[in-house]
């Protein structure tokens, strides 16, 4: 199954991702994931997206299809996976569209995962998420165990730089005007799904496998893990 978790930054998708993973047994893909790693190893890709990471804005279409298209391509995507922050324009939508035409393959599901504003900044101002495997926690709601420790695989767990205060404007500026319009564009093709992620991640992670139920291929349904 081939799903696209879109919502606004701070929405909640890799929590919703991150379960759905495993429930389904394939990869989250994450193009932010990706560019958090290589400015951790310092790689030229790394450099060249922190400025706009730093930003608030989006890294350069060119540069983020083609990690996309590489990643797809690997033996883990075979049975299919789930893009997080993938496609964010409708320029991403449509080189998706071209990429999965090429393989001879579609999305199945579109979760549109929604928070209101108010809550996203309230979320996104006591979010702390580890630099190694990515799993995010909140000061207020799921702290670490051992403070700065990831509970999962022991990383090192600190606030991202890009939920300063300032950056979470601009990234919200950025998502409605380049990336909400993706809600409309994905409704009209039948396989948008939106749950409303005010609750708890449990919840949210309920209300996600709901909806892929719901979509899966008639093949599918009988998935034993759902
Ligand atoms: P995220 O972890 O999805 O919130 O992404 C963090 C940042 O990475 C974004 O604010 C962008 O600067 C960059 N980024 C992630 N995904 C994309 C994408 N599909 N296109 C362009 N930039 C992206």
């Amino acid at each position: 199954m081939r799903i696209i978790l879109l919502g606004a930054p701070g929405a909640g998708k890799g929590s919703v991702g991150r379960p759905l993973s495993s429930q389904l047994e394939i990869p989250v893909i994450s193009t932010g994931d990706i560019f958090r790693s290589n400015i951790s190893g310092r790689t030229k890709l790394g450099l060249t997206a922190k400025g706009y990471m730093d930003r608030g804005e989006l890294v350069p279409d060119g540069l983020t299809v083609s990690i996309v298209e590489d990643r797809i391509a690997q033996s883990d995507c075979a049975k299919g996976f789930i893009l997080d922050g993938f496609p964010r324009n409708t320029f991403q939508a449509s080189e998706l569209d071209r990429i999965l035409e090429k393989a001879n393959l579609k999305i199945d599901l579109v979760l549109n995962v929604h928070l209101s504003d108010e809550r996203i900044i309230q979320r996104l101002s006591s979010r702390m998420v580890c630099s190694s495997c990515g799993e995010s926690y909140n000061r207020m709601s799921k702290d670490t165990s051992m403070p700065g420790i990831c509970d999962l695989c022991g990383g090192r767990v600190s606030v991202r730089e890009d939920d300063a205060p300032e950056t979470v404007r601009k990234r919200l500026e950025t998502y409605y005007l380049q990336t909400m319009p993706l809600i409309d564009f994905y409704r009209e093709r039948g396989i948008l799904s939106t749950i409303d992620n005010d609750c708890t991640i449990e919840e949210g992670s309920k209300r996600a496998l709901e909806a892929v139920r719901n979509a899966l291929p008639d093949h599918m349904s009988g998935h034993g893990r759902l």
